[in-house]
């Protein structure tokens, strides 16, 4: 099923569910397609393959809020039960990489971490961290609790991205200058083509 989700299976898949089954287990997730669908949240830290897979098992989306990319470039993903907030930290052990080599030598890299994130145990392949995180009411699901339009782009803002700056609300972008994007051209209407329903 993760490999439906992902196109293809791979390493990264793997070590995905094994450190989703790993949280949802330490955290006492049992029932998550049913009645704890609703009682974690997943906070990832790699925006590879792990992440769609850890997606998959648990259930915990983008767009319902209750998985999180904080892109730290580590293989670690934090599970956060919502009703004590406790947090644990999953992350691929330091040395997993040598204990890969020493176990399967001379097999090549990708067949070798396949077999691995199969056959090794929990204890072997990571470490375990119990965290508190702290998350601000507008970060969770259900509805958006915050909705503003920016006084320089007027584009409207969900969720207190916004910025008072002075008393005048911006965007972050308008407000630090820092945008992911360099415009092209002026804003414009779409090119009409019809209706697709
Ligand atoms: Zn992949
Ligand atoms: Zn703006």
């Amino acid at each position: 099923m993760a490999t439906k989700f992902h196109g293809h299976l791979c390493a990264g898949q793997i070590i995905g569910v094994r450190i989703a089954m790993l949280g949802l287990r330490e955290l006492g997730i049992h029932d998550r397609r049913g009645k704890d669908g609703k009682k974690f949240m997943v906070f990832m830290e790699v925006s590879r393959c792990a992440a769609d897979a850890i997606m998959t098992v648990t259930g915990c989306r983008v767009g319902k809020r209750s998985f999180k990319l904080v892109d730290t470039g580590k293989i670690a993903a934090t599970f956060v039960h919502m009703e004590n907030f406790r947090g644990l930290r999953i992350i691929a052990a330091n040395d997993v990489e040598e204990k890969i080599a020493i176990r399967y030598p001379g097999v090549d890299e990708k067949e070798a971490q396949k077999s691995a994130y199969r056959e090794m145990s929990d204890r072997e392949l990571f470490t375990v961290q119990e965290v508190s995180v702290t998350i601000k009411p507008e970060d969770i699901p259900g509805t958006p609790a915050h909705k503003v339009s920016c006084a320089l782009c007027g584009e409207t803002i969900l969720d207190r991205r916004d910025i008072d700056h002075n008393g005048t609300i911006l965007c972050r972008p308008c407000a630090t200058g820092a945008v992911y994007y360099t415009a092209k051209s002026t804003k414009r209407e779409p090119i009409q083509e019809g209706l697709f329903l």
